[in-house]
């Protein structure tokens, strides 16, 4: 199983990055050890002194694919859910400085904590959905997939283009405006509308 996170789907997050808004999706991965299942505690790495949040829509991918057009995307995914790409901006910001791969920033243990719930897309609509980040009960970010610069389906077909997406695999779609740092002692909740998704406590 991959973890494929989207960078800069949102216009508002590209800006308070600094970053030019794409003309073609950007993704980096995720490994499998980067995964953390909601029921377990998240751990402040001693790597980083600037952790962030990024909370995503996240998309399982349920049947294999290679080369997918845009127009048959919507049959190899059926669920969705939510979830936090946690960044270790210092780290991403080094490397970006030097041109370098940013994976010590990103693709490290636990770094991809999950919401245990998937709601089926049938009962969603997906070009219109509210979501929301909130940190010790206050909200953090909010965010609409209409805001998306690319689309799931646009993702899974250039994505697919690259690399075979397989059964399991997970697709965190980027995140809207309002990163910020995480403090040992937070407590990250997300929401889907008014559907608790998870709770994550950093420790
Ligand atoms: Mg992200």
């Amino acid at each position: 199983m991959k973890i494929i996170c989207i960078g800069r789907n949102y216009a508002d997050h590209a800006k308070e990055m600094n970053a030019a808004v794409p003309s073609e999706p950007v993704f980096f991965l995720k490994p499998d050890t980067s995964l953390l299942k909601e029921g377990s505690d998240f751990y402040y790495p001693d790597f980083t002194q600037d952790l962030h949040y990024e909370c995503e829509v996240v998309v399982r991918i349920d049947k294999v694919g290679k080369n997918i057009a845009e127009k048959f995307a919507h049959k190899y995914y059926s669920s969705i859910s939510l979830g936090i790409d946690f960044t270790a901006r210092d780290l991403q910001q080094k490397c970006k400085e030097k041109g370098l791969p940013w994976e010590i920033g990103k693709a490290f243990e636990h770094s991809a904590p999950l919401s245990n719930t998937f709601l089926s897309k049938n009962d969603l609509n997906l070009n219109q959905l509210e979501f929301e980040l909130h940190q010790n009960g206050k909200t953090v970010q909010k965010g609409n997939t209409k805001d998306m610069i690319f689309s799931i389906d646009q993702i899974i077909a250039y994505v697919s283009r690259f690399m075979t997406l397989k059964t399991g695999d997970l697709i965190y779609t980027g995140t809207p405006v309002g990163v910020g740092p995480v403090a040992i002692g937070d407590a990250l909740e997300g929401y889907i509308g008014s559907t608790k998704m998870f709770r994550f406590d950093v420790k």
